[in-house]
């Protein structure tokens, strides 16, 4: 390069959205500007890449002679300062590089890139045309409405929506963005699941007349790129995302809803660890914005802010219209097992009603969550249970595919009767059911059921979801058999009946929201059944009849639940009145992962307040056929656990064979 050592050049710090990346040093020739937040054209290696000039001061530990020029910086986009702020903020959380969050907030390839053709211009949205509709709502949606809207002018702030299903909490907060909008913000509103996106967005439009701007996994790479720059522009007034939204670099952001804010779907388990809906509520902080977080069973955490006084909480407490909650009642199985009644999944009582249900022209979802046919498969003759070889993981019997599935690490092999170990033949028996054996069960017991199944294995994505809704509501379907996929959002106004095959699934075990979770979920599939005018029903098949969670379901006492599980944390000093981090090691040297960990262990923090369990193999203790052992470190809420975690890794020294992941909050114990 040609610029004179002596011209005063600009040094500046550029973030380059590479995985390991933290800050680097760059010269401005005179004859360009970059200002914090502009997007710059850098030498890296032997790379070209586009990256983001930051807004700290840096400290001259190179000098200048070493360092190379930017060669140019991209025109019309700039990331405003409450971008960057997030960026450095959700670095610092989740102790990820700020290039790793970079990457994310960036992540449509070559998005720097000016096309060639211009695109056609899309139909402009929150243009003054956008026709915002109002509805007549109730007296506690009208105060709802109300208090929002009042929250909307005054910066930060978050409030609970605590509404039961088909309550209204939707609408609510759809009309609320009126309020965001007019004041030429943009509007973020995050769901657990892709899936429920064109619902919503379907709503949306046909409300307001505009569709939304949509970001999720399985848009096509074109779309993310109008997605990416509608939003970074703020052409893009209202965006219904997954929680990677969250890390777009928007224009001006006037508020977010964080819908069935208690999902664990927002907790991202690869890559950058994070809770999104915990990142949303600090993205509003640092833009000084409202936050709404929606639920029906809002998680403890939540609760917990909310009685502290630190969010708002708003009740809805009954269904719009004549709606009401549905009946739940118990099929106690072990009454049934004592009957020998055992040769079907279904049991009598939810069998009759079935066949009641389908004939009224009434529909039911029977829902069980485990994909494939059966979740464990022996050999009768040598007792061998067929196992995953990299995995510490049974193999998934998946008729549907022909294959024997891991579903950790998805090796699998063909479907098979005969034993590899013993070589008896006709000896493979499929033990328990998947979801794939109730649809079986079904076409054998009630062959004129027009049924669905609905599994990740069958619905890949959001237009197969609408493709299904729609043959549902168009009555094809008599009996759906789904998952966990179907139990939220979904609204068929003549699904009378839900069946929970085993409603004792994830009772037991060593998470800590064990019980909190399975009351989630199964108050969400109940939610499913009489969301119209017809009543509905709900059967739950169980081993443990006298289980909390049960209990409550059935007597619709939620806060009794709740209040029951805050003092059992509280007793137990876990989450949300603790901190709790893991520290996963993982390496193919079962020696070295152990070695680590161990000395990890050695230099464990100590103090009085400090809890540091471990370490020991992972439940999981191989994936992919690396082994895997765990400590768990939990510190009181007043106390950075992060900073605990930064002292602690600068004591020990991590071979490069052995890969520390550290989670921050978790949710997953395996
Ligand atoms: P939630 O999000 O709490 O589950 P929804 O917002 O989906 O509830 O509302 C449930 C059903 O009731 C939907 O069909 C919705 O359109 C209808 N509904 C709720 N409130 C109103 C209202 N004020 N006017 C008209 N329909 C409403
Ligand atoms: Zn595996």
């Amino acid at each position: 390069m040609s610029h004179q050592k002596e011209s005063p050049d600009q040094r500046i710090g550029v973030i380059l959205p590479v995985p390991v990346g933290q800050v680097y040093d760059y010269l401005v020739p005179s004859s360009l500007k970059a200002c914090p937040g502009n997007i710059v054209t850098v030498e890296f290696g032997r790379q070209k890449l586009q990256g983001l000039v930051w807004h700290e001061e840096r400290e001259a530990d190179i000098s200048v002679s070493k360092l190379k020029y930017i060669s140019d910086v991209i025109p019309d986009i700039s990331f405003s300062p409450e971008n960057l702020r997030f960026l450095k903020w959700a670095a610092s959380y989740t102790m990820a590089p700020l290039g790793a969050i970079l990457k994310m907030m960036v992540s449509v390839p070559n998005i720097f890139t000016p096309l060639k053709r211009p695109r056609l211009q899309l139909s402009p949205l929150g243009d003054p045309d956008i026709n915002f509709s109002t509805r007549v709502f109730n007296p506690q949606q009208k105060e709802a409405i109300a208090f929002i809207k009042n929250q909307i002018s005054k910066g930060y702030s978050v409030t609970l929506l605590d509404g039961i299903t088909g309550s209204g909490k939707t609408e609510v907060y759809l009309d609320v963005l009126s309020e965001c909008l007019a004041k030429e913000q943009q509007a973020l509103i995050l769901l657990p699941q892709i899936a429920l996106a064109p619902q919503i967005a379907d709503r949306f439009e046909k409300r307001f007349g505009v569709s939304p701007t949509l970001w999720h996994s399985s848009l096509t790479q074109s779309q993310r790129r109008i997605s990416w720059k509608r939003i970074c522009s703020g052409q893009a007034k209202v965006v219904i995302g997954a929680r990677s939204s969250l890390f777009l670099p928007y224009a001006h952001l006037g508020m977010i809803v964080v819908d069935e804010e208690h999902d664990h779907a927002y907790k991202q388990e690869e890559g950058i660890i994070y809770q999104g809906r915990d990142l949303a509520v600090a993205r509003a902080y640092l833009g000084q914005i409202p936050c709404i977080l929606a639920s029906a069973t809002p998680s403890l955490e939540t609760v917990y802010n909310c009685e502290t006084g630190r969010y708002h909480r708003i009740r809805l407490e009954s269904r719009y219209g004549v709606a009401q909650f549905p009946v739940v009642s118990l099929v106690d199985l072990r009454e049934r097992t004592r009957q020998k009644e055992g040769k079907y999944w279904i049991s009598t009582p939810l069998a009759i009603r079935l066949e009641e249900t389908v004939a009224v022209g009434e529909q039911a979802l029977i829902y069980l969550n485990r994909r494939g046919y059966a979740p464990l498969t022996l050999c009768r003759a040598c007792g061998e249970r067929l196992q995953c070889p990299y995995c510490s993981a049974w193999l998934v019997d998946h008729r549907k595919y022909g294959r024997f599935l891991c579903h950790y690490c998805g090796h699998g092999v063909n479907l098979a009767t005969t034993c590899q170990k013993c070589g008896a033949e006709d000896a493979l028996v499929a033990c328990g059911p998947g979801v794939e054996r109730i649809v079986e069960e079904i076409a054998a017991r009630f062959p004129s059921f027009r049924t669905a199944m609905i599994s990740s294995d069958t619905v890949e994505d959001a237009d197969a979801m609408a493709h299904i809704a729609a043959k549902i509501n168009n009555h094809d379907i008599d009996v759906i058999i789904g998952t966990q996929m179907i139990a939220k959002g979904h609204h068929f106004p003549d699904l009378t009946l839900v069946g929970v095959i085993d409603a004792d699934l994830g009772l037991s075990g060593g998470d800590l929201r064990a019980s909190e979770k399975t009351y989630q979920l199964l108050h969400q599939v109940a939610g499913r059944a009489g969301r119209e005018q017809k009543p509905g029903h709900v059967y739950l098949q169980t081993y443990t009849p006298d289980h909390p969670v049960l209990a409550s379901l059935i007597s619709g006492d939620r806060d009794a639940f709740m209040s029951q599980e805050m003092e059992a944390r509280k007793r137990g000093n876990m989450p949300p009145f603790a901190r709790l981090a893991s520290l996963i090691f993982s390496s193919f040297h079962r020696e070295n992962v152990e070695a680590t960990a161990r000395a990890f262990m050695r230099c464990a923090p100590r103090a009085p307040d400090i809890l540091v369990l471990g370490p020991a193999p992972a439940p999981l203790s191989i994936i992919r056929g690396k082994h895997r052992w765990r400590i768990l470190l939990r510190t009181p809420r007043t106390l950075s656990i992060q900073s605990v975690i930064r002292h602690w890794m600068k004591q020990v020294k991590i071979p490069s064979s052995v890969k520390v992941k550290i989670d921050i909050d978790p949710y997953s114990f395996l």
